[in-house]
């Protein structure tokens, strides 16, 4: 019998303390149990790579949505059976592309909690999925398709308990409008749920320890939304200085999701959602980049799913953010530590010994290349080798 189930042989990159060593990690029994210089002892699988890191966590996804063109056409067209089935398709392409732990900001019929407990008992392969299930949103607000309509205080405090009864792992609210999901009535810039709708929600999600993402891409709504004081901010496309500033003061970490809406304003999504991301996507990308340069907690979500951005997109959101003036080191650190931080499990986003072993091995180093992220040569979730 081996020692070991896998030995991982390469430089080993650990966000948490920011070195880079040749090194052997041993896996055994779905942890890391050590890191070493010298080779430590028989393994059942033995595999080798440039660089290994901990496993990628995409911090906003949509599994029900396929990545086409006009993903909510898709939607309407078909029972919640075939939706339900393209997400756990979607769950397997996720980790197959080296991302071990995703956060499903929107599902119709709360599919991504049960994808997300179907993958947690072994049933299904998929990343760890944390998962909002529907939204809160306002009547014939933003994304009505998987939203709970609440129409003030007393509406959005019931629909927290409704949600956390539903098996909700994160509260989703729309603080404004967006650029995509219905082409009538709906305005990117305007303030959706209110400021006391939104700190009531807070309240209550923060009661049952639930944390609140919040799509926001108009100003009024990004700062009712930090006010309230949610957990995070998605998208935050206008944002102004004074907001950004305070995200560091009041600990908020910022989501961009920068790759969708360039895809979006250049792509060939519908007509309507082409015109709304030209009017955000040149001042969304002076805000990452103003982000970058601040000691704002910058987290990576690919928003995968969505018009034109398949499962997965990670890779793609990292390009877009080392664009736009994050290192590569700083990347892959909001790929991981932060993110890991951020869902309260900071054991995922470490190679430390006595920590779940979700590691990822790349031959085209990502240090060299952010695009190396693209194909993971070696996937291992929970010290399983995929
Ligand atoms: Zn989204």
């Amino acid at each position: 019998m081996p020692e070991f189930d896998i030995l991982c042989h390469g430089d080993l990159w650990d966000p948490v303390h920011g070195r880079r060593n040749d090194r052997w990690l041993a896996i055994q029994g779905g942890r890391i149990i050590s890191e070493s210089e010298e080779h430590p002892g028989e393994a059942r699988d033995t595999v080798t790579a440039t660089l290994f890191t901990p496993g990628l966590i995409d911090m906003h996804v949509h599994l029900v949505w396929d990545g086409t063109d006009d993903p909510v056409a898709t939607l309407t067209d078909e029972t919640e059976s075939e939706t339900t089935i393209r997400a756990i398709e979607n769950a397997r392409k996720q980790l197959e592309g080296g991302v071990t732990t995703v956060r499903d900001l929107g599902s119709t019929d709360d599919i991504a909690i049960a994808v997300g407990r179907a993958i947690r008992t072994g049933r299904v392969p998929g990343p760890r999925t944390i998962a909002s299930g529907r939204t809160i949103i306002i009547s014939d607000g933003h994304d009505p398709f998987w939203g709970i309509e609440s129409d003030g205080i007393d509406a959005c405090r019931r629909a927290v308990r409704k949600l956390r009864g539903a098996g909700a792992d994160v509260i989703k609210v729309s603080a404004t409008g967006g650029v995509y999901g219905q082409a009538i009535g709906e305005d990117p810039g305007a303030a959706e749920l209110s400021r006391a709708e939104l700190t009531a929600i807070v309240e209550e999600a923060n009661r049952f320890d639930l944390p609140v993402a919040t799509h926001a891409v108009g100003t009024d709504g990004i700062r009712n939304a930090v006010v309230a004081g949610v957990d995070t901010i998605e998208h935050g496309n206008l944002m102004d200085d004074e907001t950004l500033a305070q995200l560091e003061d009041e600990d908020i970490a910022y989501d961009p999701t920068l790759f969708v809406y360039q895809e979006i304003a250049s792509g060939s999504a519908p007509e309507y959602a082409r015109t709304n991301a030209l009017r955000v996507v040149d001042q969304h990308t002076e805000v990452v980049k103003k982000a970058s340069r601040e000691n704002v907690r910058l987290l990576a979500g690919s928003d995968a799913g969505s018009p034109n951005t398949p499962h997965p997109s990670l890779h793609r959101e990292l390009q877009s953010l080392v664009e736009n003036g994050l290192s590569e080191e700083a990347a892959l650190t909001a790929a991981t530590h932060t993110a890991a931080e951020e869902l309260g499990r900071s054991s995922l986003g470490t190679l430390d010994p006595e920590t779940p072993a979700d590691v990822i091995g790349f031959d085209d180093d990502p240090f060299v290349d952010i695009e190396g992220t693209s194909s993971p040569s070696i996937i291992v979730k929970d010290g399983a080798l995929y």
